[in-house]
């Protein structure tokens, strides 16, 4: 099976989010202060810690000027304060395989493959991205949550 990387989620995002309060497009980045609930922060990938401090915004993994009709924003959460971005890039994240996700597959033109969606518990979504890489028509792959729908990661080839 194909061998994929997890894409780190951009510094810089992360930056404007935690000292200016922003999103990309200039939107508020909503610090929640001692969130009595544990969120998927998309750049430790892991899961937060209840009563720990959450950042919620606006993000969209495609190219700021894509054209696709399939380029959709939507929210993730933020630790509120520094971490440590994913250090292990081979396998997927805690936040992919302690749930069930939604798996979602791309062309170069950043056009969804329907035929490649596939609904998994995180545990086999491994499997299944890396079958998915293996079609030469499937230029990225993007995993979100099952029940909301909330973008996890993105997923390519190993370089
Ligand atoms: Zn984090």
């Amino acid at each position: 099976m194909a061998a994929f990387h997890v894409i780190p989620f951009p510094a810089d995002v992360v930056r404007a989010a935690r000292s200016q309060r922003v999103d990309p497009w200039g939107g508020a980045a909503r610090f929640l202060p001692a969130a009595d609930r544990s969120a998927p922060c998309r750049h430790c990938m892991s899961g937060t810690r209840p009563g720990g401090d959450l950042l919620l915004l606006k993000y969209s993994p495609f190219a700021a000027d894509s054209p696709s009709p399939y380029a959709e924003r939507g929210p993730i959460f933020l630790c509120g304060h520094d971490c440590a971005p994913y250090a292990t890039p081979s396998r997927l994240p805690e936040i992919v395989t302690t749930r069930q996700v939604n798996i979602r597959a791309y062309d170069a033109a950043d056009l969804m493959l329907y035929a490649h969606s596939h609904i998994a518990d995180g545990q086999d979504a491994g499997d299944v991205v890396a079958r998915l890489l293996e079609h030469a028509g499937v230029r990225r792959v993007h995993i979100r949550t099952a029940l909301h729908g909330c973008f996890l990661c993105e997923v390519q080839r190993a370089p």
